[in-house]
């Protein structure tokens, strides 16, 4: 099914978003991990897709693959274009279709001062054409409640996003954000804008005080007060700062929903006891 077309059909959507385990890792962790988050029955799961240039890897692909046809939940293969050459995006695609998959979240990908940038495509918008060219793809793309971290202002942003959906589009998923209002503020600009495809706001649950100062400095997201007090005093005891983030996740997660929020998108971090965690307190409000 199409991504589109889940939210059609449902008031407000569950996705969850997973990545690939590490090369030092077995590929069989995610398995596990799937095993688990079948139960919540996602609408959608997404997987995440490296920015590394490295096309042979076809661990994305595999894991979709598993997820509709072992799980039967819709996959959404994330796929990144700016270490990339044409060929290279066509031998993805093509696997990608010969497994059945047919929703693709296309990106650009981080630029890594580490590796030469292919320049056969600059801007998401531009895979985002590619693709709606060739045909056979439902395609989403990312959005930045507080802009993305390379643009001029959120204005720019705003703009740079209406070119992805008027390229074709169909559905935006939101960077993390900890403070509701950035989401709400940016939905309104949104519509100004004419951007009229569903968008799920992304949430990440604070579990761990370096992942989050790492994502953070990734992506520039701010870290309200509140939060900022609640690291500070559970620093030191990860079940407690644990208990604290899936609390204050679900307290983002009732509100987004109470303001009629489109959908919820899960960073999981491919921790299935958080995610059943928030999902048990949360079950009641994801309507159909
Ligand atoms: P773009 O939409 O191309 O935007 C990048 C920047 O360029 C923005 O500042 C934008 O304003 C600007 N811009 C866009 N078009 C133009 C233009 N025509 N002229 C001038 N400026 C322009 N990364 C991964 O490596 N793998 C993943 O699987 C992955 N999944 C993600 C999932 C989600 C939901 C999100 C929000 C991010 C994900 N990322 C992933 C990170 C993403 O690749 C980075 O944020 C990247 O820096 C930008 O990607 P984009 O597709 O949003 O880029």
């Amino acid at each position: 099914m199409q991504i589109a077309d889940i939210f059609r059909q449902k008031k407000t959507v569950l996705s969850l978003e997973v990545f690939p385990p590490k090369k030092t890792s077995s590929i069989d962790t995610i398995y596990t991990t799937l095993d688990d988050l079948q139960g919540l029955n996602p609408d959608f799961i997404s997987v995440t897709y490296g920015a590394g240039g490295n096309a042979g890897d076809t661990s994305t692909c595999d894991i979709a693959s598993v997820i509709k046809n072992k799980y039967g939940i819709e996959p959404l293969a994330h796929l990144t274009c700016v270490n990339y050459t044409k060929e290279e995006i066509d031998r993805i695609l093509d696997l990608l279709q010969q497994k059945g998959i047919k929703n693709i979240l296309a990106l650009r990908g981080d630029i890594n001062s580490d590796i030469q940038p292919k320049n056969e495509f600059c801007y998401a918008s531009e895979l985002i054409t590619y693709i709606k060219e060739r045909g056979g793809f439902h395609v989403s793309g990312a959005c930045y409640p507080e802009g993305h971290i390379d643009s001029e202002n959120l204005i720019a942003d705003i703009h740079n996003l209406k070119s992805k959906v008027n390229a074709g589009a169909e559905h935006l998923i939101s960077q993390l954000f900890f403070d509701n209002s950035y989401f709400y503020n940016f939905l309104e600009k949104a519509q100004i804008a004419g951007i009229r495809v569903p968008i799920e706001a992304g949430i990440m649950p604070v579990v761990n005080k370096a992942q989050i100062e790492r994502m953070v400095t990734l992506c520039g997201a701010s870290l309200p007060a509140k939060l900022t007090k609640m690291i500070q005093r559970f620093e030191y005891s990860p079940e407690a700062l644990r208990d604290a983030g899936i609390a204050y996740a679900v307290e983002q997660i009732v509100d987004l929903i109470s303001q009629g929020v489109d959908g919820i998108h899960l960073y999981t971090m491919n921790n299935s006891y958080i995610a059943k965690k928030i999902h048990a307190s949360i079950a009641g409000l994801i309507q159909s």
